[in-house]
Protein backbone atom coordinates (compact mmCIF):
# COMPACT_ATOMS: atom_id res chain seq x y z
CA UNK A 1 0.00 0.00 0.00
CA UNK A 2 1.92 3.07 -1.21
CA UNK A 3 0.77 6.25 -2.32
CA UNK A 4 0.26 6.50 -6.46
CA UNK A 5 -1.76 7.80 -8.80
CA UNK A 6 -3.56 6.40 -11.46
CA UNK A 7 -5.43 7.59 -14.63
CA UNK A 8 -5.57 4.34 -16.16
CA UNK A 9 -5.03 0.69 -15.71
CA UNK A 10 -2.52 -1.51 -18.25
CA UNK A 11 -2.71 -0.22 -21.57
CA UNK A 12 -2.40 -3.58 -22.71
CA UNK A 13 -5.53 -5.40 -21.64
CA UNK A 14 -8.77 -5.21 -22.92
CA UNK A 15 -9.76 -3.87 -19.97
CA UNK A 16 -11.71 -0.61 -18.65
CA UNK A 17 -13.38 0.57 -14.98
CA UNK A 18 -16.46 2.42 -15.21
CA UNK A 19 -16.82 4.59 -12.03
CA UNK A 20 -18.87 7.01 -10.46
CA UNK A 21 -18.63 10.10 -8.38
CA UNK A 22 -20.73 12.00 -5.45
CA UNK A 23 -23.72 9.40 -5.17
CA UNK A 24 -25.47 7.32 -4.10
CA UNK A 25 -28.56 8.76 -4.81
CA UNK A 26 -32.23 6.89 -4.67
CA UNK A 27 -33.04 7.68 -7.91
CA UNK A 28 -29.95 7.77 -10.47
CA UNK A 29 -28.07 5.39 -8.57
CA UNK A 30 -30.55 2.51 -8.23
CA UNK A 31 -31.35 3.33 -11.82
CA UNK A 32 -27.64 2.21 -12.58
CA UNK A 33 -27.23 -0.50 -10.27
CA UNK A 34 -29.91 -1.97 -12.47
CA UNK A 35 -28.41 -1.42 -15.80
CA UNK A 36 -24.58 -3.22 -14.07
CA UNK A 37 -26.60 -5.83 -12.49
CA UNK A 38 -28.52 -6.69 -16.19
CA UNK A 39 -25.04 -6.89 -17.63
CA UNK A 40 -23.61 -8.72 -14.48
CA UNK A 41 -20.60 -5.64 -14.44
CA UNK A 42 -19.04 -4.64 -11.58
CA UNK A 43 -18.06 -0.96 -11.47
CA UNK A 44 -16.60 1.71 -8.50
CA UNK A 45 -18.56 4.32 -6.68
CA UNK A 46 -16.77 7.05 -5.26
CA UNK A 47 -18.88 8.74 -2.39
CA UNK A 48 -18.69 11.49 -0.18
CA UNK A 49 -18.63 10.65 3.66
CA UNK A 50 -21.93 13.66 3.80
CA UNK A 51 -23.58 11.51 1.03
CA UNK A 52 -22.53 8.09 2.74
CA UNK A 53 -24.36 9.24 6.08
CA UNK A 54 -27.13 10.79 4.47
CA UNK A 55 -27.78 7.54 2.12
CA UNK A 56 -26.50 4.36 4.45
CA UNK A 57 -28.90 2.06 3.15
CA UNK A 58 -27.89 2.89 -0.52
CA UNK A 59 -24.16 2.42 0.21
CA UNK A 60 -24.82 -0.81 1.69
CA UNK A 61 -26.63 -1.93 -1.02
CA UNK A 62 -23.46 -1.05 -3.71
CA UNK A 63 -21.62 -3.63 -1.29
CA UNK A 64 -24.26 -6.00 -1.57
CA UNK A 65 -24.03 -6.18 -5.14
CA UNK A 66 -20.44 -6.39 -5.14
CA UNK A 67 -19.37 -2.89 -6.55
CA UNK A 68 -16.33 -1.09 -5.44
CA UNK A 69 -16.43 1.36 -2.91
CA UNK A 70 -14.13 4.89 -2.61
CA UNK A 71 -13.49 8.11 -0.88
CA UNK A 72 -14.65 10.89 -2.88
CA UNK A 73 -13.86 13.83 0.53
CA UNK A 74 -16.35 14.27 3.50
CA UNK A 75 -17.78 17.77 2.21
CA UNK A 76 -16.89 17.77 -1.69
CA UNK A 77 -15.01 21.22 -0.47
CA UNK A 78 -12.12 21.61 -3.10
CA UNK A 79 -8.60 20.68 -1.55
CA UNK A 80 -6.78 23.52 -2.79
CA UNK A 81 -5.22 25.56 -0.34
CA UNK A 82 -6.61 24.32 2.93
CA UNK A 83 -5.04 23.40 5.96
CA UNK A 84 -2.83 19.49 6.66
CA UNK A 85 -5.52 19.20 9.18
CA UNK A 86 -9.06 19.79 6.97
CA UNK A 87 -7.18 17.15 4.43
CA UNK A 88 -6.52 14.48 6.82
CA UNK A 89 -9.91 15.11 8.77
CA UNK A 90 -12.10 15.13 5.15
CA UNK A 91 -10.44 11.47 4.36
CA UNK A 92 -10.00 9.84 7.58
CA UNK A 93 -13.73 10.45 9.08
CA UNK A 94 -15.07 9.33 5.32
CA UNK A 95 -12.83 6.19 5.29
CA UNK A 96 -13.85 5.85 9.25
CA UNK A 97 -17.68 5.88 8.00
CA UNK A 98 -17.01 3.83 4.81
CA UNK A 99 -15.72 1.02 6.95
CA UNK A 100 -18.06 1.17 9.67
CA UNK A 101 -20.97 0.76 6.80
CA UNK A 102 -19.15 -2.43 5.82
CA UNK A 103 -16.59 -1.42 3.14
CA UNK A 104 -13.52 -3.77 3.40
CA UNK A 105 -9.96 -3.45 2.59
CA UNK A 106 -7.71 -0.59 0.85
CA UNK A 107 -10.15 2.40 0.08
CA UNK A 108 -8.83 4.40 -2.84
CA UNK A 109 -9.40 7.89 -2.47
CA UNK A 110 -10.27 10.56 -5.55
CA UNK A 111 -10.35 14.28 -5.05
CA UNK A 112 -13.00 16.49 -5.49
CA UNK A 113 -12.82 17.87 -8.99
CA UNK A 114 -10.21 15.64 -9.52
CA UNK A 115 -7.57 18.36 -8.45
CA UNK A 116 -4.86 18.81 -5.36
CA UNK A 117 -2.16 21.31 -4.92
CA UNK A 118 1.53 20.25 -3.44
CA UNK A 119 0.03 20.08 0.39
CA UNK A 120 -2.36 17.82 -0.64
CA UNK A 121 -0.53 15.35 -2.67
CA UNK A 122 1.83 15.88 0.48
CA UNK A 123 -0.43 14.81 2.93
CA UNK A 124 -1.67 11.95 0.83
CA UNK A 125 1.94 11.02 0.45
CA UNK A 126 1.77 10.50 4.16
CA UNK A 127 -1.52 8.73 4.48
CA UNK A 128 -0.07 6.19 1.47
CA UNK A 129 -3.35 6.68 -0.68
CA UNK A 130 -3.66 5.55 -3.59
CA UNK A 131 -5.30 8.38 -6.26
CA UNK A 132 -7.58 7.32 -9.03
CA UNK A 133 -8.19 9.94 -11.47
CA UNK A 134 -9.31 8.97 -14.74
CA UNK A 135 -8.42 8.85 -18.51
CA UNK A 136 -11.92 9.12 -19.73
CA UNK A 137 -13.96 12.10 -18.56
CA UNK A 138 -16.77 13.26 -21.04
CA UNK A 139 -17.91 15.63 -18.45
CA UNK A 140 -21.48 14.25 -18.19
CA UNK A 141 -22.60 16.77 -16.19
CA UNK A 142 -22.16 19.34 -19.25
CA UNK A 143 -23.89 17.17 -22.07
CA UNK A 144 -26.79 17.97 -23.47
CA UNK A 145 -28.05 14.30 -24.16
CA UNK A 146 -26.85 10.65 -23.47
CA UNK A 147 -26.01 9.85 -26.76
CA UNK A 148 -23.52 12.68 -26.60
CA UNK A 149 -22.25 11.29 -23.18
CA UNK A 150 -22.09 7.79 -25.41
CA UNK A 151 -20.23 9.39 -28.01
CA UNK A 152 -17.40 11.07 -26.01
CA UNK A 153 -16.81 7.93 -23.84
CA UNK A 154 -16.71 5.65 -26.96
CA UNK A 155 -14.22 7.97 -28.77
CA UNK A 156 -11.58 8.14 -26.11
CA UNK A 157 -12.06 4.56 -24.97
CA UNK A 158 -8.77 2.45 -24.84
CA UNK A 159 -7.17 -0.35 -22.93
CA UNK A 160 -7.32 0.15 -19.34
CA UNK A 161 -9.54 3.42 -19.53
CA UNK A 162 -11.11 4.74 -16.39
CA UNK A 163 -14.27 6.35 -17.43
CA UNK A 164 -15.79 8.74 -14.85
CA UNK A 165 -19.62 9.73 -14.76
CA UNK A 166 -22.01 11.24 -12.11
CA UNK A 167 -24.77 9.76 -10.19
CA UNK A 168 -25.14 12.45 -7.45
CA UNK A 169 -24.45 15.55 -6.47
CA UNK A 170 -27.56 17.16 -5.84
CA UNK A 171 -28.80 17.88 -9.49
CA UNK A 172 -30.94 15.87 -12.27
CA UNK A 173 -28.68 12.64 -13.41
CA UNK A 174 -31.09 11.21 -15.94
CA UNK A 175 -28.99 11.76 -18.94
CA UNK A 176 -25.98 9.69 -17.12
CA UNK A 177 -28.58 7.34 -15.97
CA UNK A 178 -29.76 6.56 -19.84
CA UNK A 179 -26.71 7.00 -21.38
CA UNK A 180 -24.96 3.93 -18.62
CA UNK A 181 -27.74 1.81 -19.88
CA UNK A 182 -26.61 2.37 -23.42
CA UNK A 183 -22.81 2.53 -23.33
CA UNK A 184 -22.14 -0.90 -21.14
CA UNK A 185 -23.21 -2.89 -24.83
CA UNK A 186 -21.26 -0.74 -26.84
CA UNK A 187 -18.26 -1.19 -24.66
CA UNK A 188 -19.02 -5.18 -24.53
CA UNK A 189 -19.46 -5.05 -28.50
CA UNK A 190 -15.91 -3.71 -29.00
CA UNK A 191 -14.61 -6.71 -26.59
CA UNK A 192 -13.48 -4.97 -23.47
CA UNK A 193 -13.65 -6.27 -20.05
CA UNK A 194 -15.43 -4.51 -16.68
CA UNK A 195 -13.25 -4.17 -13.98
CA UNK A 196 -13.55 -2.64 -10.54
CA UNK A 197 -10.95 -0.19 -10.06
CA UNK A 198 -8.62 -2.32 -7.81
CA UNK A 199 -9.02 -5.42 -10.35
CA UNK A 200 -7.90 -2.52 -13.26
CA UNK A 201 -5.24 -1.43 -11.38
CA UNK A 202 -3.90 -4.47 -10.04
ZN1 LIG B 1 -17.12 14.86 -7.25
Amino acid sequence: MAYKIYRHGNRKEKSIALTFDDGPHPLFTVSILKSLAEYNIKATFFITGKDAEEHSELVQKIIHEGHEIGNHSFSHKSMIFRSIIFIINEIEKTDKILKNLGVKGEIYFRPPYGRMDTIARMVLRKMRKKIILWDNGPKDFKCLSSEEVVDKVLKKLKPGSIIVLHDGGGVDRSITVKAVDMLIPEILKKGYKFQTVSELIS
